[in-house]
């Protein structure tokens, strides 16, 4: 491999030292004055710190919300709250740059990451709903769908301002104001995206940010909203369903995946390996349409994985503000335990695992890419979410073995198929049980295309036409 030079990015954000929750338009302190800190997970440095918001806080929010929204957003024309839309993107597009180093600060993810993916899709979200927001009528969801009201949003770690405008963005254009719960590690970008809600002169209370932990989570979801958001974990959704079943909340989950990246022996070698190491390696694999299985048909299985291992071994794992970094710090201590303890059980079920010789920092929370060959269905690294840099590789010899073992999983978020033949991509995607199925590509993402899953990957979906129903009361 060749030896980069450091390209360090230069740009440093303006981080607070304590940052409030954000209710009604201003930044407050707890209730009960508690905080928590946010580290960098590249270096185990304290970040920042900041308010924790407990069940008053989420009170007060619940109310702004609700003021704002019957009093002034709701009310608000659509071309009106368009603009409001269009203001926020432009904002974003403009202070990229900071969004793109806070998040590699707070959440360890690669800059070239954040700067080419995390930040300009966002923006593109909220470009994408400012443009629906006075043309719902032209839907399809009925002549005059009404907004919902407050909706409580909770959201997890890994995308964490992506998943933010997926939320905020068709919340807002719809009518309705929010209250939204970042992850515990990553609230930085939130934070800053609530000030530049007041930067934008949003109207105080259409948009409210509670930093805070499971428990500020549950509080949310048990408050008077008329409508929970969902991202996370299949366990934590679960136990929210459960919750607020009976109740007149409306809801929406997107969960956990465990998807199936499948290569037929005619697909072309080189663009596959690409797309394989894209599938999982992306955002460390803490990402939940990850194709942490690939089925490659037996008769291309050693040529694959030869170029496979030989790209792999080319990865740089490093310093996340380095603009050469390809896989950044894992996300928290706890994530790194999960991913090794899954590791382990896969050592010990008899898989045998490959790692390239790369250098790890001596500080911060690193996993080195990893490869699992000679997996079996039954294996647990075959079927729980490791949501980090780990490939279980199976095999398989006929196009419906692919489809059987793709398919025999709890989870249906994506799937993945990489052949030759038009016909195969059809004949393949029409038998995968998965919400979203790329064909000679991954992980694409566009506002315009909704996404969301099946069976335990969740229901309603985020994006698109169809993701505006989420937010209509139609
Ligand atoms: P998680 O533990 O379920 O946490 C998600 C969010 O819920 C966090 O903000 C968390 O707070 C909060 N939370 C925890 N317990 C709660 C409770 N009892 N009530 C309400 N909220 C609660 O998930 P994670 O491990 O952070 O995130 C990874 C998971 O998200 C993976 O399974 C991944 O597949 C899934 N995911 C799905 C999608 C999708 O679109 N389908 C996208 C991204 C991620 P804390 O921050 O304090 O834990
Ligand atoms: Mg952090």
């Amino acid at each position: 491999m060749f030896e980069y030079a450091p390209a360090p990015e230069s740009v440093r954000p303006q981080i607070k030292e304590h940052y409030g929750l954000f209710v009604d338009g201003e930044f407050t302190d707890a209730a009960d004055g508690a905080d928590f800190k946010s580290v960098n997970p590249s270096t185990e440095e304290v970040l920042f710190t900041v308010a924790e918001a407990g069940e008053a806080d989420v009170q007060a929010a619940v109310a702004a919300a609700r003021r704002a929204q019957e009093t002034v957003w709701g009310p608000m024309s659509g071309a009106e709250r368009g603009k409001y839309l269009f203001r926020i993107a432009r904002l974003l597009q403009e202070k990229a740059r900071e969004f793109a180093v806070a998040e590699s600060l707070d959440n360890g993810k690669p800059i070239k990451e954040t700067r080419d993916f995390d930040v300009p899709t966002a923006a593109q979200h909220f470009f994408y709903h400012a443009g629906w927001a006075d043309k719902l009528a032209y839907a399809g969801l009925g002549a005059d769908p009404r907004p919902l009201g407050v909706i409580g949003q909770v959201i997890p770690w890994n995308f964490p301002l992506l998943m933010l405008a997926w939320k905020i963005a068709p919340a807002l254009a719809c009518g309705n104001t929010a209250v939204l719960k970042p992850a515990e590690t990553t609230p930085l970008t939130a934070l800053m995206f609530a000030e530049l809600c007041q930067e934008a002169d949003l109207p105080p209370g259409v948009v409210n940010i509670l930093p805070g932990a499971g428990g500020t989570g549950a509080a949310l979801v048990a408050s008077a909203v008329d409508k929970v958001a969902f991202t996370g974990s299949t366990a934590v959704g679960r136990a929210i369903a459960k919750s607020i079943a009976g109740s007149k909340k409306k809801l929406t989950l997107e969960l956990g995946g465990k998807a199936a990246n499948i290569v037929f022996d005619d697909a072309p070698i080189d663009q596959a390996v690409e797309g394989i190491v894209n599938g999982i390696f992306f955002n460390q694999g803490h990402v939940c349409c990850a194709g942490s299985r690939l089925l490659v048909q037996e008769s291309v299985a050693d040529e694959v994985l030869a170029r496979l291992k030989a790209r792999v071994e080319t990865l740089r794992v490093g310093d996340p503000l380095d603009k050469n970094t390809d896989i950044g710090a894992i996300n928290s201590a706890e994530q790194l335990e999960r991913i090794t303890a899954l590791t382990d059980t896969g050592r010990g079920e008899g898989a045998e695992v490959w790692q390239p010789d790369c250098d790890l920092p001596d500080r911060g929370f690193w996993f080195r890419p990893t490869v699992f060959t000679g997996v079996q269905q039954s294996m647990r690294i075959a079927k729980e979410e490791i949501f980090g840099p780990v490939l279980s590789v199976l095999t398989f010899r006929t196009p419906d073995e692919a489809i059987a073992k793709a398919n025999n999983t709890p989870y249906g978020l994506s799937a993945g198929v990489w052949t030759e033949k038009g016909s195969k991509i059809l004949w393949a995607a029409e038998r995968l049980r998965a919400g979203v199925v790329w064909a000679n590509t991954f992980n694409q993402f566009d506002a315009a295309s909704p996404f969301g899953g099946l069976k335990e990957s969740g229901y309603g979906r985020e994006g698109g036409r169809q993701g505006l129903e989420a937010y209509l009361d139609v």
